[in-house]
């Protein structure tokens, strides 16, 4: 495979561009190298390619996660073509930008008729997860509150069989046609009819409940599975589970953003969970065995005799799995040693004894060791 540009370098958007961004770097790219504005142009026609794949990546949270971990070998788009991008979506997102070009005629995009369709906005909800749904993957149900269908015309917007018409002032095409000058130059325009908003026909009753719009608010339960190893701030996607569309449309996403509860105890780096053990300079000195918490409860380790402050030990996969099941992380354990600083007389006897124990005086061979182990801790 030939060397690919950074997605991000394409669209020209920062690593932490949000999708709004995103959205807007891809749209902008879309209308300078559309092929409808350069026939024949071949380097437009591959930089529209190139800026529609960055975009089929960016725009989709889980193909972004992926590739911001693995770059272009997390996201397979080798078979990639420009027709794999939903246009529906952009279209609804941008509005008539595409209106004027004659649709997407060069390419296999789903074809657009005129009559425009309509669309429900998306929706986003939070989701907040314990360490341990994260660890194990859960399953959660939502009320969303949200558009539905009118009840009383079950999105029709009228109730009576004659209630429609053909739009008078577009007869029925959705679009008025004209001529513009625009920052392209002159051209042939198509905006979306003012009368009908591009649906082809008019109510002429419309239903008491609703007013016409075909939709009321109203709620519901939503159920949906989150899987292991997810992070802060990711997303899931639920088609159609956003707002409902009037007259048979398109119903809009429902976004669900995962929010990480902090645990009091454990602390989440990456797919590692970090404990931070504080053993008694008894158990430090003569070994011994502790109980440390972990996910799921807790766990008995063994202290070695002569354990040193500032050692790692590690429970291996005993973290989190990874989401895209790059294997299991790992529980560390940073054992630390405690030294009492409220000392009552008998305490001070016993350091003053401690004092003049030869084996409590490090020599420099100790701190050379210590420093060979933090060495290879820090660098590898
Ligand atoms: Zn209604
Ligand atoms: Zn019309």
């Amino acid at each position: 495979m030939a060397d690919k540009r950074d997605y991000y370098e394409i669209l020209g958007v920062a690593k932490n561009a949000t999708e709004d961004e995103i959205k807007k770097a891809y749209r902008k790219l879309a209308i300078k190298y559309h092929p409808d504005k350069n026939p024949g142009d071949k380097e437009a026609e591959e930089k529209f390619k190139e800026a529609a794949e960055a975009y089929s990546v960016l725009s989709d949270s889980e193909k972004r996660s992926r590739y911001d971990q693995f770059g272009h070998s997390g996201v397979d788009n080798s078979g990639f073509s420009a027709s794999d991008i939903n246009f529906n979506d952009i279209f609804s997102a941008f509005g008539d930008i595409f209106g004027g070009f004659g649709g997407f005629g060069g390419f296999s995009g789903q074809s657009r008729g005129p009559q425009r369709v309509a669309r429900g906005g998306d929706l986003r909800a939070t989701v907040t997860l314990t360490l341990k749904e994260v660890l194990e993957g859960t399953e959660k149900k939502l009320k969303i509150k949200k558009m539905v269908s009118c009840s009383q015309c079950h999105g029709a917007g009228t109730t009576e069989k004659e209630g429609r018409k053909t739009c008078p002032k577009c007869h029925g095409t959705g679009v008025i046609t004209g001529v513009s000058n625009t920052v392209f130059g002159r051209m042939q325009t198509q905006t979306t009819c003012p009368q009908c908003k591009g649906e082809g026909t008019i109510i002429t009753n419309p239903c008491s409940k609703c007013a016409g719009s075909g939709v009321e608010r109203g709620e519901k339960v939503v159920q949906f599975k989150i899987p292991a190893g997810v992070r802060n701030g990711m997303q899931l996607t639920l088609h159609g589970e956003g707002n409902e569309a009037p007259r048979g449309g398109i119903p809009g996403d429902l976004y669900i953003v995962i929010q990480e509860q902090e645990d009091p105890i454990l602390f989440r780096n990456g797919n590692d969970v970090v404990y931070n053990l504080l053993i008694p300079l008894h158990t430090a000195i003569e070994g011994g065995t502790v109980e440390v918490p972990t996910i799921t409860g807790r766990a008995r380790l063994t202290i070695k005799p002569g354990t040193q402050p500032n050692e790692v030990l590690r429970m291996r996969g005993k973290g989190i799995p990874d989401l895209n099941g790059y294997g299991v992380g790992d529980q560390v354990i940073n054992v630390n040693v405690f030294i009492p600083t409220k000392l009552d007389e008998e305490d001070k006897k016993v350091v003053e004894e401690l004092r003049q124990r030869p084996h409590f005086q490090p020599s420099e061979e100790d701190r050379s060791s210590l420093d060979k182990k933090w060495r290879k801790r820090m660098f590898g």
